[in-house]
């Protein structure tokens, strides 16, 4: 990966906001349990960071995915996991199948104003008995004249109390599992969709999350992402920019968790010694800074082929499944020189491990990655048959 004076100018820009705009605020944000969506993504959408790799006709700074590396990486260097995770589900988990196979029209309805940071986006695909199991999910749209009518849940949604639109994957047929999905993009404000309240979650605080009911929804099927049935298809290509960024935003989160362990542990004293000064702490530190130093050797080399047009279903999964991992083992590690301090909910390294262990479940968890990962070395056992 080489980066430019224009990579670097753009890193200052996102580090720049995270200390101006949203650290100050994060802990009431996180103490809240929402922050002000829209009036932070609108900010975000002025200094074109919600369309780094989006197209320029519809406002997106037209870069390559390595920019859009770049902030998410930055993007860690947030308080908690909460915000930026709700940046992320606008840049990379919720727009790139509209920006990819979505029709003009689409574009300038919901990917224009989500770029601009003037909606609020959501994805769709969880549901209470279909989370890993994808080609499970139940949530139905059926043709009526030129409508859909969807009927059915999306679980954990999040961004959803306070989201725009969601690009929802439903069955648009009886067909085979994974033939029969179509993304379809649903505003928010439609009549018939109802939210659970806000779901008590372990971490991520601040991003807001929600179930979504759907009860005879009625959308126009020029509402539809690319044709009917590419549904699947369409959401795994989705789950590869979200699985990047995913990586991508842990680097930096992980090198502040150990750069303040290190801080920590150089004012701390113990039997007369700063902790610091114990080889069991500084090795384990240095091992874990060579470990994060993997990880984004692993994200960079996917992102470069990603850039080059190559698939990278094995590297971008490769990629998902260490960052969670190394994102637990870090925090936990970390969290253990704290001592007591550590344990406390205030703590910084006490956030960053509740936040950080929703990586090795959202967004395909980690055995759904070594599935994935197995199939494309060509060792995963075929079903077994009746
Ligand atoms: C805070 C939060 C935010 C989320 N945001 C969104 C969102 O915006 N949009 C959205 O669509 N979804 C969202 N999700 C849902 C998330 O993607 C799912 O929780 C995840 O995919 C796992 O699905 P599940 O919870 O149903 O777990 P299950 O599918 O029930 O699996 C449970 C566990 O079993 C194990 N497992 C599953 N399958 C296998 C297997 N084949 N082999 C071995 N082990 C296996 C895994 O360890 C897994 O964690 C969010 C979840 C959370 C907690």
């Amino acid at each position: 990966m080489h980066f430019t004076p224009e990579h670097e100018a753009l890193r200052k820009t996102v580090r720049d906001f995270v200390e101006k705009e949203l650290n100050p605020h994060i802990d009431e944000w996180e103490e809240a349990g929402e922050f002000p969506i829209h009036e932070v993504f609108k900010k975000l959408g002025n200094l074109g960071l919600l369309g780094i790799h989006k197209p320029e006709e519809y406002g997106g700074m037209g870069l390559d995915y390595s920019y859009n590396l770049v902030a998410a990486e930055e993007l860690g260097m947030t308080k908690c996991g909460g915000v930026p995770l709700a940046i992320g589900v606008q840049t990379d988990m919720c727009t790139p199948a509209i920006s990819r196979f979505g029709s003009d029209e689409l574009k300038r309805d919901y990917l224009a104003p989500a770029i601009a940071g003037d909606m609020v986006g959501s994805i769709g695909v969880s549901e209470v008995g279909a989370g890993s199991d994808v080609a499970g999910l139940k949530t139905s749209a059926k043709k009526d004249g030129d409508d859909y009518v969807i009927n059915g849940s999306k679980m954990w949604i999040t961004n959803s109390p306070k989201a725009d639109f969601i690009c929802l994957l439903a069955n648009t047929s009886d067909d085979k599992p994974h033939k029969n999905k179509t993304l379809i993009v649903v505003p928010m404000n439609t009549p018939g969709i109802t939210l659970s309240p806000h779901l008590n979650k372990l971490g991520m605080r601040s991003s807001e999350t929600a179930q979504v009911f759907f009860d005879d929804v009625r959308v126009p099927q020029r509402n539809r992402i690319g044709a009917e049935g590419t549904g699947f298809m369409c959401q795994m290509i989705q789950f590869q920019e979200e699985r990047m960024w995913g990586a991508a935003n842990m680097l930096k989160a992980l090198e502040n968790c150990i750069d303040q362990t290190i801080e920590y542990c150089r004012e701390r004293k113990t039997f007369g010694q700063p902790l610091i000064n114990n080889q069991y702490i500084h090795f384990r530190l240095a091992e874990l800074q060579t470990e994060v130093e993997a990880l984004r050797a692993l994200t960079y080399k996917a992102c470069e082929l990603h850039i080059a047009g190559k698939d990278v279903t094995q590297l971008a999964s490769m990629a998902k499944l260490k960052g969670g991992r190394l994102g637990r083992e870090v925090t936990d590690a970390c969290l253990q020189y704290w001592g007591g301090n550590g344990y406390m909910w205030e703590n910084p390294l006490a956030r960053a491990y509740r936040d950080v262990r929703l990586a090795s479940i959202g967004g395909g968890a980690d055995e759904i990655m070594l599935g994935i990962i197995c199939k494309t070395m060509n060792i995963l056992p075929g079903k077994q048959k009746g």
